[in-house]
């Protein structure tokens, strides 16, 4: 759309924008006229000193060693004063853990002749879960059972709340589930609208174990602790007006012990993605560069609250959650250096697809909220064709021993298929060189 709008007097042009403002390269219009009249606005942002090629680091202009290579930067690798950094936005980019045509194919079809069983023992964020469900060939039609688990309480909340509204809302549930899940703001409706569904079911729930919500051939049963529910009650109750939202995320996002590390990457950008990246760290709102995002005028609580701040570090960004090569492919009208308006439209494609699934197939969800060393109590009689523990063999979790002998068993035997997938994030760090051979080879013979 053309990009000449003024919140102030609630003028939008409704033309389509074509024409790529020269200078900065990420915003359309769709005349010359309407490049003028929204000058005053765009001007600011792009003849800002970021947008100027010729941009350096403060730390270059300054002439200063930097703060990442001082001794003392290197035990914040990653800021958030109050200490509670929760993984909302996951730590890798997505995979699709089930592949089905490197694994259970057969003569140019599955060989799956039963449900598939899949166990995320430590989902962090959702996108695992919709790429391997997109990734499916379209003619599967066996049901697919899918257990999730994560310890934190706002994860697992955020995670149902989302399958949720896409189970109930289909796609209408997109554009609401994407603010929800990346933006630090919603728009009126977004925010009213997300309350009251969310406190009716609370009030429907009791806040029991054990809840069935059901949607067709769709089921979602949660097993959740009264912790989880307590805090959806909290999200719900805890309102965070917006200038103190903005304030809160501030400190995190904009804090001078973190200008060098931003600045470093900055460096490696063009002025126009330099441009996006600033404007969505400022108003931490996922939408195409230029969109109208005026309206979005209430904290989204689900993300902050006055106890907790924001909780997301200052270095996690939604773009590196997924596959970077696919969401730059994008094109949609939206400008080349605009990789968080190509990820906006990316997310729009993969929903579309996961609804699909959602509403053709045969699927159930079994949400639990349990520390990973006890997740195998409660799943002792099932068995998966998949099970992915994220990094959870790191040291720093659980490690690699208990992630073997805590799942290996709960891999499907009857299926040669059935895969354990783990990853390491810290794992090279936390272990002596001279002791990894011995240790791996060590666990892996015996487990
Ligand atoms: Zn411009
Ligand atoms: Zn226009």
């Amino acid at each position: 759309m053309c990009a000449n709008i003024n919140a102030t007097n609630n003028f939008v042009c409704k033309n389509i924008g074509d024409k790529l403002c020269k200078n900065c390269r990420v915003i359309f219009y769709c005349s010359r006229e309407c490049q003028k009249m929204h000058w005053k606005f765009h001007k600011i942002e792009c003849k800002s000193e970021i947008a100027s090629k010729d941009w350096q680091p403060d730390y270059v202009k300054e002439k200063k060693v930097p703060l990442f290579v001082s001794d003392d930067s290197r035990s914040i690798p990653f800021f958030n004063p109050l200490n509670k950094i929760e993984n909302l936005w996951g730590k890798m980019p997505e995979i699709d853990i089930i592949k089905i045509a490197f694994n259970e194919f057969e003569d140019g079809k599955s060989n799956f002749n039963g449900p598939i069983n899949l166990l995320f023992a430590a989902s962090g964020d959702l996108n695992d879960i919709i790429m391997s469900l997109n990734g499916l060939p379209l003619d599967f039609d066996q049901t697919v059972n899918i257990c999730v688990n994560d310890y934190t309480e706002r994860i697992v909340v955020r995670n149902f709340m989302i399958l949720y509204l896409l189970a109930k809302f289909g796609k209408n549930a997109i554009d609401i589930v994407i603010q929800i899940w990346y933006s630090s703001s919603l728009t009126d409706i977004q925010a009213i609208r997300s309350l009251e569904i969310f406190s009716l079911i609370l009030k429907d729930s009791q806040m029991m174990e054990e809840n069935l919500f059901e949607f067709g051939k769709l089921k979602i049963h949660t097993h959740f602790s009264s912790k989880t529910w307590m805090c959806l009650a909290e999200m719900l109750s805890n309102r965070v007006d917006l200038q103190t939202g903005i304030s809160l995320r501030n400190e995190i996002m904009f804090n001078p012990m973190r200008k060098d590390y931003r600045h470093r990457y900055m460096q490696l950008l063009t002025p126009g993605e330099r441009i996006c990246f600033d404007n969505f760290r400022h108003h931490g709102i996922l939408l195409p560069y230029g969109a109208l995002n005026a309206h979005h005028n209430v904290q989204n609580r689900f993300i902050l609250d006055r106890t907790n701040g924001w909780v997301i570090s200052d270095n996690s960004d939604p773009l590196s959650r997924w596959d970077i090569f696919s969401v730059v492919q994008i094109k949609n009208g939206t400008a080349d250096e605009d990789f968080y308006g190509k990820l906006f439209f990316y997310l729009r494609e993969q929903f579309v697809m996961f609804i699909d699934r959602l509403q053709k197939l045969s699927i159930n969800f079994d949400l639990y909220d349990e520390d990973a060393l006890k997740l195998d109590e409660k799943l002792k009689d099932k068995k998966f064709d998949r099970i992915y523990a994220n990094d959870l063999g790191d040291e720093s979790y659980i490690g690699i021993k208990s992630t073997l002998i805590k799942f290996r068993p709960l891999l499907n035997a009857n299926n040669p298929n059935a895969t354990l997938i783990t990853l390491f994030m810290n794992w090279l760090p936390s272990v002596p060189e001279s002791d990894r051979g011995e240790i791996m080879e060590g666990i892996i013979q015996k487990y």
